[in-house]
């Protein structure tokens, strides 16, 4: 008998959101972004979901690895390029692209780019430029000559940034300027461009770009971090984590629950513990009140509700207040987040945002794949 937690993972959903990205940027082709593990919902359960993608963008050898297991033929790009020279002999095996976002990407480049065994092989290369996020990249000073240093070695290459405020109206630097800023430098060059993630997509379907990088809006979540800023768009979630209750505990007025005695009660409630906690990676910051779906009766999802956490977050278990749903039982199917319950408000509740929560599934809870 295994604990109860699975994280079930729509592949189905996924397709769905990828059609979805295709409807705001019909002319683009698309980079499905499945770095940390497909937003934590495993690479094999990406390459399934978003097969009919353009190319997969991610940041690890390892994970390029798995991907080309999976049978995956297409095109791959290494979202932060090379870590180390030796990583070139990696990156020809498994036939992947890079950026090239520093210095020293570029020696090693040309350090063996010539050499025997790269024979002729060259990895298409998107040159980073910093237009202000200040993260990655070169400064619009410095691009024009690392443009003709690898143009110069026979590379082909696109033209990248990255855009530090696609999901704020109000702050500078602005989408709109830091597209200018590339444009200023790259207008005349030959060669696509890729700027666009979620938020641009979402947000500012204008910025033109060749190639589109959209990561959160794939796994049905939203880039602001608020549901209800995507509330209507048609995405869907593509990750539920669901457990179950494995105790229920009756409370009278003046008792208090769990660690700390954080939660305090002054009528009489009724507690399930469900089997889900931070080492499950649960957030352990969720306050009281987090919402928690609870399954009807029968276990039927649709019939149940939300019900309010109470009392600090465990590392295998959470506290809940189910006074409400007098069916609760032991062994009652509870969902974290998912289908029934956005993953956004469970992660406002604990001061994070959607992303963290799905990359933070734990190795010991077992994926089940639909
Ligand atoms: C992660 C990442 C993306 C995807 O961002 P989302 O906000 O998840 O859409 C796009 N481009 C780069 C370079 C990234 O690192």
């Amino acid at each position: 008998m295994s604990r109860p937690i699975i994280a079930h993972i729509h592949t189905d959903a996924m397709a769905h959101n990828l059609a979805l990205v295709r409807a705001y940027a019909p002319k683009a082709k698309v980079w499905s972004v499945i770095k940390a593990n497909a937003y934590g919902h495993t690479i094999e359960a990406a390459a399934r979901g978003f097969a009919a993608t353009d190319g997969f963008a991610l940041l690890d050898l390892a994970e390029a690895k798995r991907l080309r297991e999976t049978g995956w033929q297409g095109p791959i790009l290494l979202l932060e390029g090379l870590f180390a020279q030796e990583d070139l002999f990696a990156m020809r095996d498994l036939a992947c692209d890079c950026v090239v976002h520093e210095w020293r990407q570029v020696d090693w480049l040309e350090n063996m780019v010539d050499a025997p065994q790269f024979s002729g092989a060259r990895p298409h290369i998107y040159l980073k430029m910093n237009t202000g996020m200040n993260r990655l990249g070169f400064r619009p000073d410095d691009y024009l000559q690392v443009w003709q240093r690898l143009h110069g070695l026979g590379f082909e290459i696109t033209h990248m940034t990255h855009f530090a405020n696609a999901d704020y109206d109000d702050r500078q630097p602005s989408v709109d300027a830091q597209y200018q800023t590339l444009e200023k430098v790259v207008a005349d060059l030959p060669g696509l461009r890729t700027v666009a993630n979620s938020a641009t997509l979402i947000w500012h379907p204008q910025i033109p770009s060749d190639w589109v990088r959209p990561g959160i809006m794939l796994y049905g979540a939203s880039p602001s971090g608020a549901s209800s800023d995507i509330e209507g768009l048609g995405l869907k979630p593509t990750m539920s984590l669901r457990s179950e209750v494995i105790a229920l505990q009756h409370l009278s007025a003046g008792e208090s629950v769990g660690y700390g005695s954080r939660y305090k009660t002054d009528v009489p409630i009724r507690i399930a513990v469900v089997a889900c906690g931070y080492a499950d990676g649960y957030p352990r910051h969720a306050a009281d009140g987090t919402p928690v779906w609870i399954s009807g009766p029968a276990g039927q999802w649709s019939t149940g509700r939300s019900c309010p956490m109470a009392g600090q977050v465990s590392m295998d278990m959470i506290t809940i207040d189910v006074s409400d749903a007098p069916w609760v039982d032991v062994g009652t199917p509870v969902e974290l987040f998912g289908q029934y319950l956005a993953i956004d408000d469970v992660a406002n509740a604990s001061g994070t945002i959607g992303y963290e929560l799905m990359c933070a599934i734990a190795q010991r809870v077992p994926y089940q794949i639909r």
